[in-house]
């Protein structure tokens, strides 16, 4: 078993101390429901065939249709397909969204592909899981290496399969294909609710509100871009070519424009000002802050940069982007982390309102939809902070706690042992 995957479990086995749960409930939560590996065989420009492994897994259904994106990427492999299933599951959970969790990934370098390639092997993958998504079934959504017209490609694919348009069969789709707006800041939005929600609580109100930020894609520019807004001071940014730091603060707009024009933030140092300084990704958790923002992937803080870290919060936006390791040592030095499952929910929300718009053929402003997140966000972040707060545990095994209470709920609602045999 990877690493990862223990890692997830091993949260399951932390929660579990701290609510009385069945055992039967636990043993079904230990392994995902229904697996699916295929084998995707597409035509390339040059007239060859070429085959690409993938896979969908639906980790547990007892809340609901099951609800998790596609990665395309060529380390994408299914032990890490099942653990970001079993991560969906507790996330849709721990915001009491009707889903439960999966997720799906094809291997491949989506650089290697031509655009038309790249619509081919979508459809295929749509053509070869038909039988396991489906609006009321199993709902994909975007994820690394995916986006918004693949995602028009692949419900346009499931519609011309089932003979009607399905719209609801996926989320992350472009607006004009029924996409819903609000989605696109959706995950830096509710983990900005949350920070402002338990501000107090956080002791942010008596900081000096200055943030660090890893990864400048569509999470970490969002959230930016929001704390700017509020008044914060955004002293570092980094993308995977490195860092950019001002300790007078930088400006979002300015450092969206860079990447867009250059590719890369680090080029917001060419007007040459003293001030501006480039470093790498370590050097920049090692700044003197309040608040550090993980937004780009996995395992990026872990036992090598861990103990540098000076911020009292970590907002995960990413997946996954603290080790176990490190989060032991997190907890030591009291650093609050809010956890990827609550911190970055706000995305997979505005992905249920967007089905729920879809199944009622009705679009929604995007103020009708942050007017239906930021309660989400308030009521969930606080009940994940009493239970931390009443079990004296961190913020992520409390998350856990919470998801896994509402898990319990529903499969000790089919009846367990204590109710056929008491
Ligand atoms: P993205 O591809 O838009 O952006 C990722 C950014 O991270 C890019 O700027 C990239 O250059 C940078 N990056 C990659 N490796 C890096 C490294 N080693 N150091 C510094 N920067 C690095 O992706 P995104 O959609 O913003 O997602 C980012 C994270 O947030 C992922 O973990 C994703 O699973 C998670 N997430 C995103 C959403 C969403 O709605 N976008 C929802 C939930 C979770």
């Amino acid at each position: 078993m990877s690493n990862m995957l223990k890692g997830a479990l091993s949260h399951l086995d932390d929660a579990a101390k701290h609510i009385e749960v069945p055992s039967e409930v636990l043993d079904s939560l230990r392994f995902p429901k229904e697996v699916m590996t295929v084998r995707l065989t597409i035509r390339m420009d040059n007239g060859s065939r070429r085959s690409f492994e993938a896979w969908r897994c639906r980790y547990d259904d007892t809340r609901g249709p099951t609800k998790g994106g596609i990665r395309f990427h060529p380390g994408a492999n299914l032990e890490e397909v099942i653990t970001l299933a079993f991560w969906m599951t507790f996330k849709c959970a721990v915001v009491g969204l009707p889903y439960g969790g999966a997720k799906g990934a094809i291997k491949v370098d989506t650089h290697e592909l031509s655009k038309q390639e790249l619509e081919r092997l979508s459809r295929a993958y749509v053509q070869a899981f038909a039988r396991v998504i489906g609006p009321d079934r199993d709902i994909p959504a975007p994820d690394m290496y995916t986006n918004a017209m693949i995602m028009g490609w692949m419900a346009d694919e499931y519609s011309s399969l089932k003979g009607q348009p399905s719209p609801a069969v996926i989320t992350g789709k472009p607006i004009a294909l029924g996409g819903s707006l609000g989605r696109e800041d959706a995950t830096a939005r509710g983990g900005f609710y949350i920070l402002n929600h338990l501000e107090k609580e956080l002791g942010l109100d008596k900081t000096q509100r200055r943030a660090v930020i890893q990864g400048y894609g569509n999470a970490g520019s969002q959230i930016a871009r929001l704390l700017h807004d509020a008044g914060w001071k955004i002293l570092a940014v980094s993308d995977s070519k490195g860092a950019v730091c001002d300790m007078r603060g930088l400006d979002p707009a300015k450092l969206s424009a860079t990447k867009k024009a250059h590719g890369t933030v680090r080029r917001y140092a060419d007007d040459k000002h003293k001030d501006v300084s480039l470093m790498t990704d370590d050097e920049m958790f090692a700044l003197d802050c309040d608040l550090l923002v993980p937004a780009a992937m996995e395992d990026q803080i872990h036992d090598g940069n861990v103990d540098k870290i000076t911020a009292s919060v970590i907002l995960e936006l990413a997946n996954g982007p603290v080790t176990a390791a490190a989060d032991k040592i997190l907890n030591k030095k009291r650093i609050t982390v809010l956890p990827d499952i609550l911190a970055n929910a706000g995305g997979v929300s505005v992905s249920y309102y967007e089905w729920v718009q879809n199944r009622q053929g009705i679009s929604w402003t995007a103020e009708e939809v942050q007017a239906r997140l930021k309660p989400l966000m308030e009521i969930e972040s606080m009940a994940v902070w009493r239970v931390a707060q009443t079990k004296k545990i961190p913020m992520r095994t409390a998350a856990y706690v919470h998801a896994l209470g509402r898990l319990s709920d529903a499969i000790r609602a089919h009846g367990t042992q204590a109710y056929f045999c008491p």
